[in-house]
C-alpha cells in the first residue's frame, strides 16, 4: 500500500500518563504505517518542563507558530502532590496555558456523536459546540495568600508612569486571598470574530453568556465587545442566514442550554467554557468523546482532547492491570490536525485519509465495541462489548486498514 504524504511537518506535543501510553499506540498502529509525515516532537512531560525549566512549552508554542498546524496531547498541571511525586523544581503552571497565552484564541469543542450513544439530556438532538476564550482571566492571573490584616488595593500606572487608578479591593482583618485577573480588548475582539466566523460558517446560532450585572466592568466589556462584532460585521449576514446572535446572563444560559434542542455555539468566558465543556462532554457520554482546537486569530491551530491524562486508569496501567480508556478524543485530535494540514496544503488524499480513520473510530464504537465508559452510557445490545485500551485501538486499525486496502 502506497503512504500518504503530509506536505507540511506537523508539530507534535507529547504529554503525559495515560494519554501518552495511547498517543504511541494511535501513532504506532493508526498513523504511521499508512502515512510520510514529518514530526517536529515536542516532549511535553511532565519530567522535561521540569528538566528545562518550562522553556520546552514555550518552545512548541513557537514552533506552531512557525508550521501552523499542532496536535497535543493531555499533560498534568502540577499541584503540590505532583510536586512531590514527581520531585519538581517548582509548581509549573499550565502547559495549555501557557500556549494559549502564547497563540491566543479560541478554543472550539464539539461533541463526537454516534448513534449507540444518547446524551443524558433529552432535548439535545444535534451537537452545542463550545466556544471557549483561551486568553487571561484566572488563567494567567496573579495571586495572594494574605497572611494578616492589612490593607489590599489595586493600582494601574500608566506607561508614561501616571498612576491612572486605585482601587481598594478590601480591608482585611485577618488572613485572606487576594486575586488579579485581567484581560484585553483586542484578544476579546479576536474571540468575538473567531466565534461569529464559527458559528456562521457552521450555519448555527451563537449564545454568549457573562455576568455584566455584578461585573459591571470586567464582564460588561465582553459584553459590549460582541456587541460591536455583531452590529459591524455581522448582523445582516445572520440575519439572511436565519441565524440568531443572542447575549444573555451566564446562569440564564446555563439554565437554557438544558432545554435547548442543540446545534448552536455557546461561546463562554475562559473559566465557564474549562468547567462547561466538561460538562457538555460527560452529558454527551463521555469527556473522550469531544474535540478540541485552538484556533488563533493569525491562523494557527493546535488540536488536542479536552480531557485530561486520565490518572486514576494510569496508575492501573502501572501496575500491570487491564485498562479500559477511550482514545476517540486522541485519535479526533490527529484527524483533526491532518483535515487541517491537508486542507492548508491542499493535499485532498490526507484529508480523505483523516475521515476515514474518523469514520472507522466511529464505526467500531457503533458496531458495539467500546470501552468502559461508554459502556456505561450506549444503548444496551447483545452485541456490546467491553474492550481494552488495546483492543478498542486494534479494532479500529482493522476496520482502517479495510478502508483502505
Ligand atoms: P481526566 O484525566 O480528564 O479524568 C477524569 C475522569 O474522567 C477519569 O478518571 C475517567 O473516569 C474519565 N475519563 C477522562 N478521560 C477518559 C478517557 N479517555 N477514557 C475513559 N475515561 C476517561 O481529569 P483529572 O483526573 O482531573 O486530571 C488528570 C490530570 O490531567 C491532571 O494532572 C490535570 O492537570 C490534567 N489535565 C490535563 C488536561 C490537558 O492537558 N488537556 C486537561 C484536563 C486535565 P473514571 O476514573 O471514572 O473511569
Ligand atoms: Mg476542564
Amino acid at each position: 500500500m502506497n503512504k500518504v504524504s503530509v506536505k507540511t511537518p506537523i508539530v507534535e506535543i507529547d504529554g503525559d500518563a495515560m494519554t501518552r501510553v495511547m498517543w504511541q499506540m494511535v501513532k504506532d498502529q493508526l498513523l504511521l504505517p499508512y502515512l510520510n509525515m514529518s514530526l517536529v516532537y515536542y516532549d511535553l512531560q511532565l519530567k522535561k518542563r521540569d528538566e528545562t525549566n518550562d522553556k520546552i512549552t514555550l518552545e512548541a508554542a513557537e514552533a506552531i507558530k512557525k508550521y501552523g498546524v499542532g496536535v497535543k496531547c493531555a499533560t498534568i498541571t502540577p499541584n503540590k502532590d505532583r510536586v512531590k511525586e514527581y520531585n519538581l523544581k517548582q509548581e509549573w503552571s499550565s502547559p495549555n496555558g501557557t500556549i494559549r497565552a502564547s497563540l491566543d484564541g479560541t478554543v472550539f469543542r464539539a461533541p463526537i456523536l454516534v448513534s449507540n450513544v444518547f446524551p443524558a439530556v433529552r432535548t439535545w438532538k444535534k451537537p452545542i459546540h463550545i466556544g471557549r476564550h483561551a486568553y487571561g482571566d484566572v488563567y494567567k492571573n496573579c495571586e495572594y495568600r494574605v497572611p494578616e490584616g492589612g490593607k489590599a488595593e489595586m493600582v494601574f500606572t500608566s506607561n508614561a508612569g501616571k498612576e491612572l487608578w486605585r482601587g481598594t479591593i478590601q480591608d482585611f482583618k485577618g488572613p485572606g486571598i487576594i486575586q488579579g485577573i485581567h484581560n484585553i480588548d483586542k484578544s476579546i475582539a479576536s474571540f468575538a470574530k473567531a466565534c461569529f466566523t464559527y458559528a456562521y460558517d457552521q450555519r448555527i446560532n451563537l449564545w454568549f453568556g457573562a455576568k455584566d450585572t455584578i461585573s459591571k466592568t470586567y464582564d460588561a466589556q465582553f459584553k459590549k465587545i460582541f456587541e460591536q462584532e455583531f452590529e459591524t460585521n455581522w448582523k445582516s449576514k445572520f440575519k439572511e442566514a436565519g441565524l440568531e446572535y443572542f447575549f444573555t446572563l451566564i446562569d440564564d444560559a446555563v439554565a437554557r442550554i438544558m432545554k435547548t434542542k442543540g446545534g448552536l455555539l455557546w461561546a463562554c468566558k475562559n473559566y465557564d467554557g474549562d468547567v462547561m465543556s466538561d460538562m457538555l462532554g460527560s452529558a454527551y457520554g463521555s469527556l473522550a468523546m469531544m474535540t478540541s482546537v485552538l484556533v488563533s486569530p493569525q491562523g494557527y491551530y493546535e488540536f488536542e482532547a479536552s480531557h485530561g491524562t486520565v490518572q486514576k486508569h494510569y496508575y492501573k496501567y502501572l501496575k500491570g492491570e487491564k485498562t479500559s480508556s477511550n482514545s476517540m478524543a486522541l485519535i479526533f485530535a490527529w484527524t483533526g490536525c491532518l483535515r487541517k494540514r491537508g486542507e492548508i496544503d491542499k493535499t485532498p488524499d490526507v484529508v480523505e485519509f483523516a475521515k476515514n480513520l474518523e469514520v472507522a473510530a466511529l464505526e467500531t464504537v457503533e458496531s458495539g465495541i467500546m470501552t468502559g465508559d461508554l459502556m456505561l452510557v450506549a444503548t444496551p445490545d447483545a452485541k456490546n462489548k467491553q474492550v481494552s485500551t488495546e483492543e478498542f485501538i486494534a479494532e479500529v486499525a482493522k476496520r482502517l486498514q479495510k478502508k483502505l486496502e
